[in-house]
């Protein structure tokens, strides 16, 4: 249920409301928008409710959440959210920008990297430490050298740096080194990890799952925001579908559709969306096009050389040229 509060409300009124709601054994979240502050009431429904806090002073009326998430939704929060760490800032009319290589593998490459995507114009540094590998002799990542490596890049460019925490045991860690934790595709419906990092008290970059619905992937970000964390990110990187001529199936109308569900910024990832580096330029731009909140980019010194992901990784030259190409489509879109 949503409670609406009227315009006039008093902060006195606003704090009495969500006192009776936690007293009914729901959950209050305050919502303070613009034009109305509106108190969610989570959990489950109870039937006397409405009436009792309907006539409560400075309440204009009870509504029902009608989406199976609530906090994400955008009947309870109808304005945009912006997330914002350091320079990096995705959301509610900011666009950000996050390069870096799929795995972090030296200091001279993840320095340079690093350097080259901040003269570029990004303001994220991706690059994962704990790698999530389908196969068990793979490169597992540099695990925390590769952190530390990542913090030092933060230290001399201050980008906020994105990188992956595969395990609930691993949360505090990687959130002692990392700005924004990324959740993998592959840990999507770990709902354990996803209340972990929802207390990490760090923001959180959320993947799609790759086969994963629109309603289990908002509803898998609930559990973060559930937590009482509201610096959540929503990824779409690419779908399983019968088609092979992509490593993935990137669907750009995840754009518009979660913009009109949720008010949680939308990244999207064209290196995973694709996996071939010459289709990420043009992915990226479409996605800014399409009123993508950011992108997320591989990006390596060597990609033919990369422990992985290297076939879709762009050099510091294409990273640089599909950055200015979507800052041309950026300021085209303003007018
Ligand atoms: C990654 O970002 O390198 C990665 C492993 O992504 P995903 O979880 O989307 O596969
Ligand atoms: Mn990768």
């Amino acid at each position: 249920m949503i409670v609406i509060m009227e315009q006039s409300a008093t902060k006195e009124q606003i704090d009495a409301v969500a006192k009776k709601v936690e007293s009914m054994g729901l959950k209050s979240n305050v919502i303070v928008g613009t034009e109305r502050t509106v108190i969610a009431a989570i959990g489950d429904k109870r039937s006397d409710f409405k009436d009792s806090i309907e006539s409560s002073p400075g309440v204009s009326g009870v509504a029902p959440i009608s989406a199976p998430y609530k906090m994400a939704s955008r009947e309870v929060r109808p304005e945009p959210s912006e997330v914002k760490v350091l320079d990096f800032a995705a959301g509610a009319g900011s666009v950000g920008f996050i390069g870096g290589p799929c795995s972090v593998e030296s200091e001279e490459q993840l320095m340079s990297t690093a350097r080259a995507v901040k003269a570029a114009g990004a303001t994220g540094l991706r690059g994962g430490a704990f790698k999530p590998r389908t196969s068990p002799y793979s490169f597992q990542g540099m695990k925390e050298e590769g952190l530390k490596l990542l913090a030092a890049a933060r230290e001399e460019t201050g980008l906020a740096v994105f990188t992956e925490v595969m395990a609930t045991e691993d949360v505090d860690l990687v959130a002692s080194y990392a700005d924004v934790l990324q959740v993998g595709a592959r840990n999507m419906q770990n709902y354990r990890l996803l209340e972990a990092v929802g207390k990490s008290g760090k923001a959180v970059l959320l993947k799609r799952g790759a086969s994963a619905t629109m309603d289990e992937f908002l509803l898998a970000a609930e559990y973060i925001l559930n937590e009482g964390n509201e610096q959540v990110m929503l990824c779409e990187r690419g779908i399983r579908t019968f088609e092979s001529h992509t490593r993935f199936t990137l669907p750009l109308a995840s754009v518009p559709y979660l913009h009109r569900r949720t008010h949680l910024p939308v990244i999207i990832d064209p290196s995973h969306g694709t996996g071939h580096t010459y289709m990420v330029h043009d992915m990226s731009v479409a996605a800014v096009a399409a009123g993508a909140d950011g992108i997320i980019l591989e990006v390596h010194p060597d990609p033919s050389n990369a422990m992985s992901d290297g076939y879709q990784s762009q050099t510091f030259g294409e990273f640089t040229k599909t950055m200015s190409r979507c800052q041309k489509v950026l300021t085209a879109l303003q007018d």
